[in-house]
Formats: C-alpha cells, structure tokens, sequence
C-alpha cells in the first residue's frame, strides 16, 4: 500500500508509562504509523474505531468494499480503553476480594491477612486491556483491507472527510464518534480536580477516601469495586434512587448490597460546590430531605452520564443535523438528514452499550451498502449493570409498559425459590417478566442474580423470535442451574393458561380415566 511521509500518533499517550500500555499503543494507535494515500472514493468511509466503527469498517471490507478507518485516539474507543474492558478487568478483582471476604460462610475460614494489592490489581488491567487490544489493532484491521487512518476527521462537505491534509471521499460514510463523560457544571468541582473513565484507570495508588457523583451503572459498579478494594467510597446520586433506568425492586436490591459492603450513599442528593482543602476535596451538598451533608474525600469520579461527540465532526459542513445532548439525528435506519451519511453507537442511540454500537453497526452496514431497510427499533437490545449482585434487563419496566398505555401481568420468581442459588448462597434477587395481559407476549424483563447477564438472554431470545413466555416450559434447563429461575416463570405462566373451563374438562377427563 502506498504511503505519505506523514507521522501521527506521537500526541496520544495513555498513563501510566510501562510495557502494558506501550504494548496496547503499539497496537490501538502505533506512534511511528503512517497514514496511506487514499484510495479515493470509497465505498464507505467510518469515522470512529470503536466498537460501531470497527465492526462497521471489518464487515465492510469483508463483503469486498473499499473501506476507510478514521480515529483520533485509540483503536478500540471507549469500550477497550476506557470502558467495559478495564472496568470489568477491575470487578472481577473486587469479586476475588468478597469471595474471600464471604468464604466462612462456606465454611472456608482462611486466617491470614486479607490484602489488596492494588498495583497488582492495575497492573492486571493493563495486562489484559493490551492483550485484547490485538482484535482491535491497526495492524488485524490492515490486514482485513481496511485503510486505517490515524487523525482527527472532519467532514469538509457532503461527501468529503478530512484528516490529518488529506481528503477522503466516499459514497456512504457513518459516523461513529461515541460519548465523553459528562462534566455537569457544579461551582469549584474543575478547580478541585475530578477524574473520569478516561483517567480512573491509570491510578496505580488506591484512594483513600473516593467520592463518586452519580450513581448510574459506571459509578455504581466503580463505586462498588473501590470500596471492596479497600477505599471508603461516598456515592452522591440526584434521583430518588441508585439506578434511575432500572426496575426500583431491583434497584434496591444493588443499593442494599452496596451498603453492605460499606459504601455511604445519599440519594436525592444536589450538590451544591466542590472546595478544596489541601490535597483534600470537599463535597457539599443536601440530602432529599434538604438537609445539609459534606462529603470529604482524596479522589472524585464523575459519571453522571455520557455526551456524544458530535463537535469538531464538521457535521454542519456535512448537512447532518445533531442535538448537542442526544447526538446525531437518524432516521428509523440510523440514515441521518445527509441521504449519504449514516450513524452508529454512544453518538446517535441512548443505548449506550458495546453490543447495541455493534448491532447498529450490522445494520448500518445492510442499509448503507444494500439499500436495506432495517430498523433501529425493531431490535430487542438487553443490559446489564454488573454490579454484584448484577442487574439485567431488556425491554420494558412495568412502569413503562404502563405508561406506555399497555396492561401488563407481572410474574416474579424469587431466587430463594431456586436450588442452585440457594446451594450457591445467592439468594438476594429474583427474575421477574411481563407480559402482554392475557397473552404470553413479553413486554419486559429484569432480573437480579449474581450472574444475571449470562441469564437475561433467554427472555432476549424469546423476544428477538417474537416467541411467548410458554415457549420456556418446552426448553430443558440443565439441573441445577440459576437459570432454572427464568423457566419457572414460564411455568407460572403456563398456569395461568388453566382457565376454569380447562380445569372443568381435566376433571372430566381423569374422572373418565378412573372409572374405566
Ligand atoms: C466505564 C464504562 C464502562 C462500560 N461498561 C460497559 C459494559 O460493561 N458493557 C457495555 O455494553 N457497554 C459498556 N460501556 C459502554 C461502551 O463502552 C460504549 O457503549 C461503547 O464503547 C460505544 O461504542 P462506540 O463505537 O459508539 O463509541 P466509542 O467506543 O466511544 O468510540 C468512538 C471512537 O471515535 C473516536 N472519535 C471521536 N471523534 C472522532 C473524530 N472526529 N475523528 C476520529 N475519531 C474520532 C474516539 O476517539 C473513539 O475511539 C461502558 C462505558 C464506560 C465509560
């Protein structure tokens, strides 16, 4: 392939220096990297290497297309560098902490002493992240076809993208930029220092004392995983509860476990200023009763929600029309107000998800490059926050459903009704479905089970199938599994199928059988 003599990368750098991260920069953003010549015009041109973008750029080049990668920073995006990936690399450190921590009640009684090693724990991450960060490389996505170009792209008009003094045209491109934590705007909090994702990840030294504002999924779970590994967290959330997006039972259910492992939580907290004092910083703020509270910590984690990056896109230029809070603006099947230009991931859907960016992006590929015409809203698209216990969800909540004028019944199976969790000690959490009234149509689902993400997507496969709760009395659950608890709601379901009237004929019936 040709090349320019034009280096990028030497900007990016990812904290702390050592031989993990150099090891993911040599792969997510090499720094002696050289731009090709473009093979105008191409068939597609993505702007963005994260998740949407990557699997927009592979599956476009693998179907034949001329393909063009742009990114700015790291091949990867969020998800790899600064999200999903370090995140649950960490969680899973704290879940080795509270094991240990819970194991006598197993009767597994250890005497030593219980240590964090928190270098260790970071320097795993780090580990990991750079081991993952192969799939994402520049180099795998090189060798798929795919031009890669590293630099900030700006569209220069409707069919024009620039990066780095080079133009790319195309016939379809899709914009693919993601989110940035949101900073909102609390008098002394930039003055005092804050992190976000982006920067959590390179501590190497634990906090003592970590305030978290927000208590969405990303500072629950951070939340959570800081205080088992040895810090004392503050959580400051606005909404009246943890988890505003969640079924509130099972929202509880994560607030209590928090508290159990000793995070101090206000809910319906405002907080009214940040002030420093020393090397300490000073929340302070009123509670939902309006009483004033102050939190005093070492570190602040903001994640009070995500913004799209719909700035610096040259988006005007390109004739796609945004909203600065809700991202780019698309139709049904994710085309924006440029006939040419498509959206995928964080930037355009307020499914904020690694898995929802990659089914956009199948979909974007299909409408962009075949004249398909799939919609964005037919897709069933789950989640789950892993705290621990974990949250998973998909569809709607019975408050929705009602809200959205549909009657719903509620069946709820109780995890201290199901013997693997009872063996298991996890029986904080339950599975609970709706269904259309009167039908086994499932609106909504939630459930709460220490690994309720590996769970949530059997009421997924039955929604994506438009297939009805009974569908789950004829799929065999192996014994004994947590799982067991997503079929029994099926089977309270199928119950509820017998009406007096079959009631009256099975009567009927064995009364016959006997007397023969
Ligand atoms: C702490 C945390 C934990 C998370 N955990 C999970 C989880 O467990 N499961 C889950 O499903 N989701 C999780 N997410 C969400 C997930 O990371 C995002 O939904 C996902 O990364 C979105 O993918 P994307 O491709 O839309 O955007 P991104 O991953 O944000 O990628 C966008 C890319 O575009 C690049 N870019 C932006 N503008 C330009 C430009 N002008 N030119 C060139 N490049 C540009 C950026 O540098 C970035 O690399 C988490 C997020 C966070 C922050």
């Amino acid at each position: 392939m040709a090349v320019v003599p034009h280096t990028t990368g030497s900007a990016v750098e990812i904290l702390p220096e050592d031989a993990h991260n150099a090891r993911l920069l040599a792969q997510a953003h090499p720094s002696d990297w050289r731009n090709p010549v473009p093979r105008n015009p191409y068939n597609l041109v993505v702007i963005g290497a994260g998740p949407a973008g990557l699997i927009a750029a592979a599956g476009a080049a693998g179907l034949g297309a001329r393909v063009a990668l742009v990114e700015r920073h790291l091949m990867g995006g969020d998800c790899l560098n600064y999200g999903c990936v370090p995140s649950k690399a960490l969680l899973r450190c704290a879940t080795a902490w509270a094991d240990v921590r819970d194991a006598s009640r197993y009767g597994v009684h250890y005497h030593g002493d219980l240590q964090v090693d928190f270098g260790a724990i970071m320097e795993r991450l780090r580990r990991l992240r750079a081991d993952l960060s192969a799939n994402d490389a520049v180099q795998r996505f090189t060798a798929l076809g795919v031009d890669v170009f590293l630099g900030h792209g700006r569209f220069a008009g409707p069919r024009a993208l620039d990066v780095e003094g080079q133009t790319l045209t195309f016939a379809r491109a899709v914009v693919a930029t993601g989110s940035h934590a949101g900073v909102p705007p609390i008098p002394g909090l930039a003055e005092s220092g804050y992190l976000t994702n982006e920067s959590i990840f390179a501590l190497t030294e634990r906090p003592q004392r970590l305030g978290v504002i927000g208590g969405g999924p990303i500072g629950c779970e951070l939340a959570q995983a800081f205080q088992r590994l040895g810090a004392q967290v503050t959580l400051l959330e606005a909404d009246a509860h943890l988890l505003p997006r969640e079924d509130a039972e099972a929202a509880a259910i994560v607030h209590q476990a928090l508290g159990r492992d000793g995070v101090q939580m206000t809910v319906g907290a405002k907080i009214a200023e940040v002030a420093r004092r020393g090397a300490l910083k000073i929340v302070r703020y009123t509670d939902a009763a309006g009483q004033p509270g102050e939190a005093v910590v070492d570190t602040l984690l903001v994640a009070t929600g995500r913004v799209p990056n719909v700035e610096g896109v040259g988006l005007e230029e390109a004739g796609v029309t945004y909203d600065r809070r809700l991202g780019v603006q698309v139709d049904a099947r994710l085309r924006t107000t440029n006939p040419r230009i498509f959206a995928a991931g964080d930037v355009c859907s307020r499914y904020q998800f690694t898995h929802a960016a990659d089914a956009l992006a199948r979909l974007v590929l299909a409408n962009a490059l075949f004249m398909g015409r799939q919609k964005a809203s037919a897709l069933t698209i789950p989640w789950c926050t892993y705290t621990d216990p974990q949250i998973a969800h998909v569809g709607l909540t019975a408050a929705q459903a009602e809200a959205a004028g549909l009657t719903v019944t509620t069946f709820v199976q109780p995890l201290h009704d199901v013997d693997r969790a009872v063996l298991d000690g996890e029986t904080e959490g339950f599975a609970k479905v709706h269904v259309k009234r009167g039908t086994g149509t499932i609106v909504g689902a939630t459930i709460v089970a220490r690994h309720a993400g590996e769970m949530i997507g059997l009421y997924t496969t039955l929604m994506t199938h438009k297939l009805g709760l009974g569908a789950l009395t004829q799929v065999i659950q192996p014994y004994p599994t947590q799982a067991e608890a997503v079929r029994k709601t099926g089977d309270a379901y199928q119950r509820t199928r017998l009406t007096p009237f079959v009631k009256k004929l099975m009567s009927r019936w064995f009364a016959w059988q006997r007397g023969r």
